[in-house]
């Protein structure tokens, strides 16, 4: 049995301390906001009274947080957990967070004795009930190494992709194709609306050829019923997008497509519906077609 300190109980890292602590380790669990540690509780895991409570003598230490500059409070500075951790003890992100800063951490770690792991996760709620995640993992080998038996208990598609940062850079590329992919899903729902053709024998038809894909399988009916409770909300998908832009422009990589899709996906945020799954980049083409209900 492992000791696993869980930071960051939300839609995504609530589920995965519960698939932990039913994988048999120990599991104590913080949240900003306290009621959120309730199904981690009810699963037979524990409650801390602070971050700095859950990493407190664990093996392990999660964190599962909404952007860089809450790992980078959590995690770096005077407080921060590294500096509550024990040498030879691991901390795996798993927040998507810009590159530059998760090869921070790992520098970081490295002084202190601590290993790390950069390790952005794929396949949304769902895959984090059903432990079906996708792990791209960044860090070096022994890190790596001993974060496996851990990560196995959320994710069944994990891959050590490179060095620190690496698992970061991928998951860039990851939100790159998902926003890119609901776009077009998106307008080819308006395109085949205005046409008059039904909507949910094309998706059918579509499903099975080269234009078939994880996306429209999974967002294409919630689309068509108007149903954009999150899931994946455009919020975070703005911050994703803006950690793509800029890892894009650092390494002289055009991305024109991805970047129209940002600006498209911030556009949306600034209509007020930041809080919408991002599938709801629906309702902004039905507006630029003057169609719909938006
Ligand atoms: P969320 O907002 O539901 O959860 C984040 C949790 O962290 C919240 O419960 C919040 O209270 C807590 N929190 C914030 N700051 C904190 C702090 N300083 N200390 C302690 N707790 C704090 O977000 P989520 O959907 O679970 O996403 C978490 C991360 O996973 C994000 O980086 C997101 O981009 C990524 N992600 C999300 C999905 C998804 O489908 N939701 C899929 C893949 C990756």
């Amino acid at each position: 049995m492992t000791t696993i300190g869980f930071i960051g109980l939300g839609v995504m890292g609530a589920p995965m301390a519960v698939n932990l602590v039913r994988a048999g380790h120990d599991v104590v669990g913080y949240n900003r906001t306290p009621a959120k540690t309730e199904p981690l509780v009810a699963s037979g895991g524990r409650a801390a009274a602070s971050p700095q409570d859950a990493a407190n003598g664990a093996d392990v230490v999660i964190t599962m947080l909404p952007d860089s500059p809450d790992v980078e409070a959590v995690v770096l500075g005077d407080d921060g957990l590294l500096t509550r951790m024990s040498p030879g003890s691991l901390l795996i992100d798993m927040s998507t967070i810009r590159p530059d800063v998760a090869v921070r951490l790992a520098e970081e770690g490295r002084r202190l004795g601590i290993h790390v792991v950069d390790a952005p996760v794929s396949g949304g709620e769902q895959g984090a009930i059903d432990a079906t995640l996708s792990i791209m993992a960044g860090g070096d080998a022994a890190a790596y190494e001993a974060a496996l038996p851990v990560l196995e208990a959320m994710g069944s598609t994990i891959v050590h992709v490179g060095p620190p940062g690496a698992g970061q850079t991928v998951k860039a590329a990851n939100q790159l194709m998902v926003g890119g992919i609901i776009e077009l899903v998106a307008e080819s729902l308006v395109f085949l609306d205005a046409h008059g053709v039904d909507r949910q024998k094309a998706v059918e038809v579509l499903a099975g050829g080269l234009a078939g894909s994880a996306i429209l399988d999974r967002k294409a009916a919630g689309m068509l019923a108007r149903a954009f409770t999150p899931g994946f909300r455009v919020d975070l998908h703005h911050k994703d997008l803006g950690i793509v832009t800029a890892a894009a422009r650092e390494a002289g990589v055009a991305i024109p497509l991805g970047a129209l899709t940002a600006s498209l996906m911030g556009a949306l945020r600034a209509q007020g519906h930041g809080a919408l799954d991002h599938s709801a980049l629906l309702l902004q083409v039905e507006q630029l077609s003057g169609r719909g209900e938006a």
